[in-house]
């Protein structure tokens, strides 16, 4: 019988903060290998043009920048297995188990970057029109918005400063939100209402986003949730900001998880409470979420993971 191979790093995630941290890893010689998922690029790939990431001075598409980051990280010898993680066995300094499908892969450290998906609302028309008027990234996507009128949907902070960057763009912009109440801080609520060009309309929660005949979104339809009146508003774009899910569930009761289901480091590293697996990118990230930040984390992942397996490898 043949001994499995023991990987170096195994790397859970194939978004710009995976990536990156396999082209770190795969730079010092690591051979790192990453399970990047079934549809690899992660939230990049359902992105359009990508303008705010540097060193693309014309912007890329988001699918065509995950594909470069992948051969960047490829080309100094790291693995990729085009499948999701089903099981994550961790360890406490000692070898861990990565099951893929009936595989299992075993790594002296682990980086964690499974990220997170937006919220979704669930209604008709959501799923459609995503790239079609319909984002879950106003600081992505609110510069294509030029003289348009949009429409946020959130009642949090990330709704506001949603609305607030988007503001600038949009001739009119109107923060949708389900209750009178919002959840935004005080100062972020005063900012968006500074704005001349932000109206709010509450309670209203839409029930459908509408297509025109050139298959962009035309229009919101939308409920008031205490009276049950109807309304549609003509809108060019639509902007779901109801938070995010970090995806997390894979290493629950393993390492720490905040409230809402993020991993908890050692900051300012990227070790979690078990030496040898370290986190990065959107899987620890409530606030910033760019590709950029994404990937700067996923670099120091890799350096932390390499220092670990220098300094304190754990003994096969
Ligand atoms: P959040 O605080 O959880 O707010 C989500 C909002 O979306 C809530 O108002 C919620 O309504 C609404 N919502 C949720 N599901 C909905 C649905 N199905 N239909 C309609 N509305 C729905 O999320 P977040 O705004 O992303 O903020 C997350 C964390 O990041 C917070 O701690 C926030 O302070 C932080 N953050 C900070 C900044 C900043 O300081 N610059 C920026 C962004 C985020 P209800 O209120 O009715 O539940």
């Amino acid at each position: 019988m043949t001994e499995q191979r023991i990987e170096n790093m195994i790397v859970v995630g194939g978004g710009p903060a995976g990536y990156t941290a396999a082209l770190y890893a795969a730079r010092a010689e690591l051979e790192p290998l990453v399970v990047e998922g079934f549809a690899w690029g992660g939230q990049l790939q359902n992105t359009t043009d990508v303008e705010n990431y540097p060193g693309y001075p014309e912007g890329i598409m988001g699918p065509a920048m995950m594909g470069e980051f992948r051969a960047q990280a490829e080309r100094f010898g790291t693995r990729f297995i085009t499948d999701d993680a089903t099981e994550l066995r961790l360890a406490d300094g000692e070898i861990n188990t990565v099951v893929v499908g009936g595989e299992e892969h075993r790594a002296k450290s682990v980086v964690l970057a499974m990220g997170a998906e937006p919220k979704r609302l669930g209604i008709p028309g959501e799923q459609e029109l995503q790239g079609m008027g319909v984002s879950t990234c106003g600081v992505c996507d609110g510069a294509f918005f030029k003289d348009q009128e949009v429409v946020v949907i959130g009642g949090g902070d990330s709704a506001m400063e949603d609305s607030i960057f988007v503001s600038k763009f949009a001739s009119k912009l109107t923060i949708v939100h389900r209750r009178d109440e919002f959840r935004a801080s005080k100062i972020m609520q005063d900012r968006a209402r500074e704005q001349d060009n932000i109206e709010f309309m509450t309670p209203y929660a839409p029930t459908e986003f509408i297509a025109g005949d050139d298959g962009k979104i035309a229009k919101v339809a939308m409920e008031n949730t205490q009276t049950g009146e109807k309304k549609e508003i003509e809108v060019g774009g639509a902007f779901v900001a109801i938070g995010h899910t970090p995806l997390s569930n894979l290493v629950e009761g393993q390492v720490d998880l905040d409230d809402e289901g993020y991993v908890v480091c050692k900051e300012p590293s990227t070790q979690t409470k078990l030496s040898g697996v370290f986190a990065v990118g959107d899987l620890v990230d409530h606030t910033y979420r760019q590709a950029i930040t994404a990937s700067g984390s996923g670099c120091k992942g890799a350096l932390d993971a390499e220092w670990y397996l220098r300094d304190t490898p754990p003994s096969i």
